[in-house]
């Protein structure tokens, strides 16, 4: 059994804290939401009344947070991990964030003898739901070692990529990816519409053939329907391709698709459905080609 606190419990991280405690760790949750916390109690979890007091003699650090921002706030802030955590503690940073926000954690971690690894994830609220992430973790190898019980319970593919930063960067990758995948699968979904096709027997075959994706097998159903609740929100989305822009600029490459993808989740958070899940980049195509699923 592994002391563990666990910081940030929302739509990721509260089913993640929830398979540890299943797992019979001994996991003390904080989170800043008062529903968050209460979920994590309901599943069995021990709830912490502050970042200090869930890490104050935990063996491991887990924070899912939304961006570098709150990463930093409570790994280097006041009350924070690198303040409480003992000498030897391994932190491990599930959230998508810059890379050098990762490099510099474990840069600071590393003066303090904490061992730092980041370690987002992919898979949204259903992997997080089933323990079937997808994790990329950059680090020290040896860290990636002790940290691979823990993420086996939360997850099914689980690589060490790379050193400090590298899992952002594979991170950034699968939003690439992912965001482009979205863009497209909304695009047909418009043709067929306004070509009198039922969009959603058309993406049926899609799924059978060459363009046959997760994404179309978990969603198709809810973008037809315009169900769009998070998820994933497009917030958060945005952040992420911020962050695959940046990390292009770094390498050096062009990434043109990206920066058009990039810019229609600006457009929707701009229209105002910053809070739907990220397949609602379907309304941003509707709204550039005049139409609206009320307008059929
Ligand atoms: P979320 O907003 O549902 O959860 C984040 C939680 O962090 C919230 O409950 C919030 O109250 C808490 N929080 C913020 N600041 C805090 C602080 N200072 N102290 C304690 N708690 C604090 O977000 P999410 O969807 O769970 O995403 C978390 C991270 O995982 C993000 O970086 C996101 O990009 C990434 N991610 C999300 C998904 C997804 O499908 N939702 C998939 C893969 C990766």
């Amino acid at each position: 059994m592994t002391k563990i606190a666990f910081i940030g419990l929302g739509i990721m991280g509260g089913p993640m804290a929830a398979h540890l405690v299943a797992a019979e760790q001994d996991v003390s949750g904080f989170d800043l939401g008062a529903d968050a916390l209460g979920r994590f109690v309901a599943a069995g979890g021990h709830a912490a009344e502050s970042v200090a007091d869930a890490v104050d003699g935990a063996e491991v650090v887990i924070t899912m947070l939304p961006n570098h921002p709150h990463v930093e706030a409570v790994v280097l802030g006041p009350g924070g991990v690198l303040e409480v955590a003992k000498p030897g503690t391994l932190l491990i940073d599930m959230s998508t964030i810059r890379p050098e926000t990762s490099l510099e954690l474990a840069k600071l971690g590393g003066e303090k003898g904490i061992r730092v690894l980041d370690a987002p994830v992919s898979g949204g609220e259903a992997g997080a739901k089933q323990a079937a992430l997808s994790i990329m973790v950059g680090g020290e190898a040896d860290d990636f070692t002790a940290a691979r019980p823990l993420f086996e319970i939360v997850g099914k593919t689980i690589v060490h990529v790379g050193p400090h930063g590298a899992g952002q960067v594979v991170k950034a990758a699968n939003q690439l990816v992912v965001g482009g995948i979205y863009g497209l699968v909304g695009e047909a979904i418009v043709l067929m519409e306004a070509s009198g096709v039922d969009a959603g027997t058309g993406l049926d075959v899609l799924a059978g053939g060459l363009a046959a994706n997760r994404i179309l097998d978990l969603k198709r159903e809810s973008m037809v329907a315009r169900r769009f609740e998070p998820g994933f929100r497009i917030d958060l989305h945005h952040k992420d391709m911020g962050i695959a822009l940046a990390a292009a600029r770094q390498a050096d490459v062009s990434l043109p698709l990206t920066g058009l993808v990039a810019q229609l989740i600006a457009a929707g958070r701009a229209m105002g459905y910053g809070s739907l899940d990220h397949s609602a980049l379907l309304k941003v195509t509707e709204a550039l080609s005049g139409r609206s699923p009320e307008k059929d």
